[in-house]
């Protein structure tokens, strides 16, 4: 410190004295922001009453307020504030709309403080604009004797994604002196009585056991010890006794922790401009053991520990018990490490996990408890229909309590964490991981992402039936070039933006707890070597906190992928990019340690990837409770309710494509054929990744539908045919019986093992041998329901055309069976709507509602074939029908911040109960960027009784639902018109300046 600032602090410090805690009442205002609430609400008023000072503290708050919007509102004398006050009882009183001189003149002040907005706080040129005139303001209604201070703001935390970071080149010291500089300037300039150096305080207590832990976003400081640290500065300097011994902390605080701030606290208030090395402040305790620290602190203190082998161990996944994913074969590991991070764990129970675990946690140097991942995609054990059927469901509160039952039955088997959402929006059915997402769009994506981690983690992740998710797969990997598995995408800027990451985006703003980088290769850089996807906007631009892993060899596979030149280089550029976890590469544990030698990972970006996933495991509590208890299968599986959710989940997410002259449902007392390979089929129905679905579970569709029509009917079944092969032997028999029965149900569509991964198929209309019989049985019969099990839309434009009723029952998983009975027999009626496209024909794809308009839009159609799909995105029939009234709008002229609300009135005109789902969607005729012809923005399905109203209502946010995005993800709103299209309804609305 040079001498100027030294004389300068003296006559601060001399000054100050006279308001003392010899005065009866010490009354203290801020007029400030988040920062000051940090600082002064919550823990300045305990430490006084600790030492008999009573006070009166009060915050005059505006999130992020700027000395240029206090002077404004000064001005205008503007009730913009919140104002809470702290009374003699230590009482909270809250008045809103409050104004500067409201506030001012409400206490005899002994203390008004002044401070900037953070990101600013270290640009002086945002200070002498406005702080001079702010400070004749309030000195001229300031009680006399009133003493003006400036609270100095504090620096970010070195990962900040606070958008201001940037001006301080997202250095945390740059910032820091950024701000001293300011705030020394601010009080000698304006001739102010004080500065509370809290940013020197947090910058010290940095130094100590605590680490760069102080902020619990970034910027705004941690709730327990970060604020308790400001206050405690606050307290010294303007009680001007020591606040090291205080009796006061918050409830539960560690005394190390409490020691290590006040002292970091009492450093600053001597040493308001420079930083004290408190770095001999250490903890006698294992912190990390101790589940009272915060888990940040506990972090820093086992990373501490740890050695450059167990660190490295940490970010390796192999696999535990004999493997049941098909694409993954590989030997099963022996001699797993104690100190290995993590396991995909195949058993349905937890014994082997606990083996396991007991071995990481008792022949470890430090005892790190092993996570069990597993891909828990549609269900565990309950098995639910796949993740694309579910989209048809356009039921998000469906979603969500599904996956709820599968969290519960997972962990309750061992497993902390699944592999799943898969968001990867795709718009090319022949590649068969479209029946793990939810469609092909992508706002549909993001809100059952949504709802699926909502489902997942619960409100907890520690609680014991939830489990950590996993956005899958990191990005684009469905734009798979002509729907190969694996294979590169072409993906542009803007379509990243505006396509493949809003889902993504959606998904971490709601928690997900972990990410999955994807194999493919985004126009040149491979997902799991790309620092722009993985750094730039995962990390830096949304602030993503959890790890992400690999998928499954994916680093080894940036080898064929022509990166990387072996699996050292791989594994090189994969954790620079940010991909922490390797899954089964073994790149990491063979070769993370030379890398670090030779400094081409730097310990930092080590430390990084361990700290995320160690994190992880503190939130799912397994270092209090590594074991998974002790159940029975019953206990576990196939509870009454998780059953209950899946036979829901089943009829929700059921499409009637086609229903011809009422065709459906059927009457009782008909004579009724059921045939095909669906009919009789189990696993089948399952579908891909049917998790430890067992096939004695799944109800079969010619039973189900014997069992529902009863006694009253007639119903019989023959097999028909194989899902392909050329055995036509049993035909003859299927056209005698077709001619016999009123209706014929052909079950017809895929086998399970056709969708999902490596299940790409250039063709996908149903095999030859099942257009066969449908023709046959076409020709005979007096009525063909055609009923398709499927994991894509298929092209079946020749046996739509033949079918006088279709139901789309994709996989179903256990209980399809009863779900098409009751569509059938009318118990069910039908409310799904598809979530993807079906073409006409392969020669169509991509096909999909979301398009960009033609240059041409009246030519360029194919010649030979409509260039319309066979049924469109949305499409769905009911047993009942809806009419939409007008709707109404609450603003007709909108700009950037407001928010205005559509209504339309539906009735349902037919003759009995249904649910409707209302797709609102937003379109805009022109802009610096186009836009897709039309753009899902929201949907909300409810149940209408027959002749009965209701209202549905789209609550729009300007900046969020009319804006767009430009190629490098940043939010557009540009004046114009904009239709919001509604059932066969459009509305204008104008966007102004
Ligand atoms: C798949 C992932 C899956 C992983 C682990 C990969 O082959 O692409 O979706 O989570 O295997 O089984």
């Amino acid at each position: 410190m040079n001498k100027l600032r030294q004389i300068f602090l003296v006559i601060l410090l001399g000054l100050s004295t006279a308001a003392s805690a010899n005065k009866e009442i010490i009354r203290i205002l801020a007029i400030g922001n988040s920062f000051s609430e940090d600082a002064i609400e919550n823990n300045l008023y305990e430490l006084a009453a600790a030492d008999g000072i009573k006070t009166i503290i009060a915050n005059m708050y505006i999130g992020g307020c700027s000395l240029e919007r206090h002077l404004d509102n000064a001005r205008g004398n503007k009730g913009a504030y919140r104002y809470r006050k702290l009374g003699l009882d230590g009482i909270r009183k809250q008045t809103d709309h409050m104004t500067l001189e409201r506030a001012i003149k409400d206490e005899k002040w002994d203390y008004i403080s002044l401070q900037q907005a953070s990101g600013l706080s270290g640009r002086y040129d945002t200070y002498t604009p406005f702080l001079p005139a702010l400070v004749a303001y309030v000195r001229k209604l300031a009680p006399k004797g009133c003493k003006i201070v400036w609270h100095q703001t504090w620096s970010y935390s070195i990962d900040s994604t606070h958008g201001s970071f940037k001006d301080y080149n997202n250095d945390q010291m740059q910032m820091y002196y950024a701000i001293m500089d300011c705030s020394e300037r601010a009080a000698r300039d304006n001739r102010l009585s004080m500065v509370v150096p809290s940013g020197t305080a947090i910058q010290n207590a940095r130094t100590t056991f605590i680490g760069d832990n102080m902020n619990r976003d970034g910027y705004h400081l941690d709730l327990s010890y970060g604020r308790y640290t400001a206050a405690c500065t606050w307290y010294e300097a303007i009680f001007h006794r020591s606040v090291v011994g205080n009796n006061y902390a918050p409830k539960g605080l560690h005394r190390d922790i409490v020691f290590a701030v006040q002292k970091s606290a009492h450093e600053a208030v001597n040493h308001p401009y420079e930083i004290t090395d408190l770095s001999y402040i250490k903890s006698n305790d294992i912190l990390y053991r101790n589940p009272s620290i915060p888990t940040e602190i506990r972090i820093t203190d086992l990373i501490s520990r740890m050695s450059l082998k167990e660190k490295i161990l940490q970010l390796n996944q192999y696999t535990l018990g004999t493997n049941n994913i098909e694409n993954n074969k590989g030997d099963e590991v022996k001699n797993i490490p104690a100190e290995i991070g993590s396991l995909i764990y195949f058993p349905t129970d937890p014994k082997l996990r606990n083996q396991m675990q007991r071995h990481a946690i008792e022949d470890s140097r430090l005892g790190i408890p092993i996570l069990f991942g597993y891909d828990c995609i549609h269900g565990f054990r309950t098995i639910f229909p796949i993740p694309l059927a579910q989209a048809c469901s356009w039921n998000t509160s469906l979603v969500e309590q599904s996956c709820r039952v599968a969290a519960q039955e997972c962990r309750m088997s061992g497993v902390d964490w699944t592999f799943s959402p898969m968001v990867d929006v795709s718009r090319d059915p022949r590649w068969g991981r479209v029946a793990e997402c939810y469609g092909e769009d992508p706002y549909a994506n993001g809100v059952f992402g949504q709802a699926a981690i909502r489902g997942y983690q619960g409100k907890k992740l520690s609680d014991s039936v939830s489990i950590a998710a996993c956005l899958k797969h990191y990005v684009g990997y469905g734009a798979s070039e002509a729907g190969r598995d694996y294979v590169y995408t072409e993906i542009s800027r803007q379509s990243l933006w505006d396509t493949y990451l809003v889902p993504f985006e959606k998904g971490v703003k709601s928690g997900a707890a972990s990410i999955m980088s994807s194999f493919n290769n985004i126009s040149g850089i491979p997902s799991s070597a790309n620092q722009y996807t993985l750094t730039e906007v995962l990390r830096n631009k949304w602030g993503f906190r959890g790890p992400v892993v690999s998928d499954w060899g994916a680093i080894e596979q940036l080898i064929n992928q022509n990166m990387a030149r072996d699996l050292k280089d791989a594994g090189q550029l994969a954790l620079n990019a940010g991909v922490d976890i390797d899954m089964m590469s073994h790149s990491y544990d063979k070769y993370l340690e030379e890398l670090i030698t030779e400094k081409k990972v730097s310990m930092e970006t080590l430390d990084e990837a361990v700290r995320r996933i160690l994190r992880i495991k503190f939130q799912l509590g397994l270092f209090e409770h590594p074991y998974t208890p002790d159940s029975t299968p019953s206990d576990r599986f196939l509870r009454a309710n998780s059953i209950e959710t899946a036979r829901q989940m089943s009829a929700e997410s059921m499409v009637l494509l086609k229903n011809n002259s009422s065709t459906l449902p059927l009457h009782k007392g008909m004579k009724i054929l059921v045939t095909g390979p669906i009919a009789n089929a189990t696993h089948d129905l399952l579908g891909c990744w049917w998790g430890h679905g067992v096939d004695n579970d799944i109800e079969r569709l010619n039973e189900s539908i014997q069992k529902e029509f009863g006694p009253d009917s007639e119903v019989r079944y023959l097999k028909g045919c194989d899902f392909d092969g050329d055995d036509a032997t049993h035909f003859q028999e299927v056209e005698k019986l077709s001619r016999w029965a009123d209706v014929v149900v052909m079950c017809m569509g895929e086998k399970g093992s056709w969708s999902g991964e490596n299940n790409s198929h250039a063709y996908i209309g149903l095999p030859d041998i099942q257009r066969s019989l449908i023709k046959r049985v076409k020709s005979v019969a007096k009525k063909l329901v055609l009923v398709l099990a499927n994991g894509r839309p298929m092209t079946i434009t020749e046996e739509a055309e033949m079918a006088d009723a279709i139901i789309e029952m994709w996989q179903p998983g256990l209980y399809g069976g009863s779900t098409v009975a009751g569509i059938l027999s009318g118990r069910i009626n039908p409310s799904g709507h598809l979530a993807m496209t079906f073409p006409r024909s392969q020669g169509q794809i991509p096909i999909y509602y979301g398009r960009r308009n033609s240059a041409r839009r009246h030519q360029g159609f194919y010649k030979d074939l409509p260039s319309d799909a066979l049924y469109d995105f949305g499409h769905g029939l009911s047993y009942t029908s809806f009419s939409y009234g007008n709707p109404t709008i609450s603003k007709k002229e909108v700009r950037s911040g407001d928010k205005f609300t559509v209504t339309i009135p539906v009735t349902n005109t037919g003759e009995r109960d249904g649910m409707e789902t209302v797709f609102w969607y937003v379109s805009d005729p022109y802009g610096s960027v186009t836009r897709p012809d039309k753009e899902l923005r929201h949907f909300e399905k409810k149940l209408i009784r027959k002749g009965e109203t209701s209202e549905f209502q789209f609550n729009v946010n300007v900046d969020s639902d009319l804006c767009f995005v430009d190629s490098e993800g940043k939010r557009l709103l540009e004046p114009g018109e904009m239709t919001i299209i509604v059932g066969d309804k459009q509305i204008v609305i104008n966007i102004i300046k």
